[in-house]
């Protein structure tokens, strides 16, 4: 839970971050590309503001020295010095039109015009007094006299040239100007298709492509201004407004809600400034498309990176579950190896404890028929002693009878001990089970008799073969009538049951009783060596023992179980050879 908090916090931040960087790459990017192709604009638009500022000051140089040259006109000198004015009107007006002026005049030393060029046209100068205007006082006073104004008379713009006409001893005797109007130079901006205007000194907009920014100021003007503006007529009755702009950052500003790459020119004549606005349409879109293709190419590389990323996790992925599988199986096969070698260890102590127990039963089967064979002649020696000492004294004493009594358990106790005595006749032969089961029924009849036990037995009508001792598997049967027997003494009704019988390639022989029963031990206990529960005297706990190794050497197997009878019921099982097609009496 913790683990997946903090993963998940991890994963936040990465993606934040990721976020920030996409952000200020993408801004980053945009700037550089605006920087770049604002750049590339303002170079461009330098050209035209260039050309624009060359025109301007050509315009205004082509005719700066005609007033000088025409105040020493002798013609315009006469006039000034009073001679008729007729010729000059007429020779002004030819000047005029040959040098597409708008207009010549000479005017006497009270500013009154005495002659021009437009003498003979509704808008004639003459008789009009220009004492006010800056150029003719400047000229008046000996200087060359410039102005930009709305003519008086006419009410169109101009640019106006002022030379003083002098006597030959230098005395002023008039002014001669020309009226030069420059309302091409809009015309030239507007066909161009630009956006270009002029400014004075004080930010009155003298020319422009837009006529309607003509005569609106970029700044406040002040009353100073004002007041010269008035003085002179400058600008009529205009009213000079300010003009809706405001500059922006990165060259830029903007023209009543449009927004213009704006560039300026101020070396004019006059303190004038020429501003040339380029549109930024190219500039906006050129950058959108660089900014896009960028986000388009960052998104690309980051797809395709996590794209590769998926595909290594994947890869990983399959490779862990494979090594997950083979894992597995590894630890599958090792988990088998494991019981394998458990299954092993424990065939292997059993095994050995079969060997341990095989060599106990085979040093006690030695010692029991040394024992039975030291004491057999000394009871036998013991019993002849007995009889003699009986026919002596033609009597049987108490004492005879004791000894008497005395020597028979002896002879018992060899007796069973030689039953258990290791037989070295182990001759291994083909041997019929109904003779061994018949002859170790024979040899406990007596007993059987005596204790008034119900035998009841069924035998095959043919013969059961397997390859064995007969010897040897009498001893079993045998003993295992016995304990039948002796597990009934205290019983009231005794029920001995014998069945041999085949059962696939097995010969099963089974003695039931009615016994007391195992009195819930099991076989293995039962057969240990020694393991008895009769008296002392009366068994050694050897017969199970040593009936269970037979069986086993004959490849064979012994179990017990409580019997249908009441008692105990043992079961030896052993593989057939091959039933003899015999007679049950043969
Ligand atoms: P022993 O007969 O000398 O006691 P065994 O090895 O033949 O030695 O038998 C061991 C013990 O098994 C017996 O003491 C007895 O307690 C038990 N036993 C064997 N056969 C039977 C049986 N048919 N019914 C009840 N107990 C039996």
């Amino acid at each position: 839970m913790q683990i997946d908090t903090a993963s998940s916090k991890n994963r936040t931040f990465r993606w934040s971050l990721i976020l920030l960087l996409s952000a200020v790459s993408i801004v980053s990017v945009f700037r550089l590309a605006d920087a770049f192709f604002t750049a590339r604009a303002l170079e461009r638009a330098a050209g035209p503001l260039s050309l624009y500022r060359e025109t301007v000051v050509a315009e205004l140089e082509r005719f700066s020295h005609l007033t000088f040259v025409l105040a020493r006109d002798p013609f315009v000198v006469a006039t000034a010095q009073g001679a008729d004015t007729g010729p000059l009107n007429q020779r002004l007006a030819e000047f005029a039109v040959r040098s597409g002026l708008e207009a010549i005049y000479l005017m006497n030393e009270a500013g009154l015009t005495i002659a021009s060029s437009n003498a003979d046209r509704p808008e004639s100068f003459l008789g009009q007094n220009y004492s006010f205007r800056p150029y003719f006082q400047t000229a008046i006073k000996g200087d060359q006299g410039e102005f930009y104004g709305i003519g008086s008379t006419t009410g169109l713009p101009g640019y106006f040239f002022a030379d003083p006409v002098k006597t030959q001893d230098n005395a002023a005797l008039g002014v001669v100007a020309i009226k030069l109007g420059l309302t091409e130079l809009e015309e030239t901006w507007r066909a161009a298709g630009e956006t270009v205007f002029l400014a004075n000194k004080d930010g009155v907009i003298l020319l422009s492509s837009r006529p309607d920014w003509r005569y609106l100021t970029l700044g406040a003007l002040t009353n100073a201004q004002k007041e010269t503006i008035e003085r002179t007529r400058q600008f009529a009755s205009q009213a000079l407004d300010a003009l809706q702009w405001k500059p922006k950052t990165r060259n830029r500003s903007e023209f009543g809600g449009d927004t213009f790459l704006h560039l300026t020119t101020a070396d004019l004549p006059n303190g004038w400034e020429l501003h040339y606005l380029a549109n930024t349409d190219q500039v906006t879109a050129r950058t959108a498309l660089a900014t896009g293709s960028f986000i388009f190419l960052a998104s690309l590389l980051v797809i395709m990176t996590q794209q590769r990323r998926t595909a290594r996790i994947g890869a990983a992925l399959k490779r862990s579950v494979a090594e997950e599988a083979q894992l597995r199986q590894a630890n599958e096969r090792l988990a088998v190896e494991i019981e394998e070698r458990k299954a092993a260890e424990r065939r292997l102590k059993r095994t050995q404890d079969e060997l341990e127990r095989a060599g106990r039963l085979s040093a006690l089967g030695q010692l029991a028929a040394s024992v039975t064979h030291e004491l057999g002649q000394p009871i036998v020696a013991m019993r002849n002693h007995l009889v003699a000492a009986e026919i002596a004294n033609d009597a049987r004493s108490s004492l005879t009878v004791r000894l008497s009594g005395l020597v028979d358990r002896m002879e018992s106790i060899t007796r069973q001990l030689k039953f258990f005595a290791r037989n070295d006749d182990t001759s291994i032969d083909e041997v019929d089970l109904r003779n061994v089961v018949q002859a170790s029924i024979d040899l406990v009849a007596p007993n059987i008799l005596e204790t008034q036990t119900d035998l009841a037995y069924e035998m095959p009508p043919k013969a059961i073969a397997v390859k064995g001792s007969q010897f040897r598997l009498e001893q079993v049967i045998t003993n295992l009538l016995r304990n039948a027997l002796d597990a009934m003494s205290q019983s009231e009704t005794r029920n001995l049951q014998i069945s041999l019988q085949v059962n696939h390639d097995l010969a099963v022989c089974k003695v039931a009783d009615s016994g007391r029963g195992l009195e819930g031990l099991a076989l293995e206990k039962l057969q240990e060596p020694f393991f008895t529960t009769r008296g002392s005297g009366e068994g050694m706990g050897l017969g199970l023992a040593i009936s269970a190794r037979i069986v086993e050497e004959h490849g064979g197997d012994m179990t017990a179980e409580a019997s249908e009878l009441g008692g105990a019921e043992f079961c030896v099982s052993i593989p057939i050879i091959e039933v003899r097609a015999k007679d049950h009496d043969e």
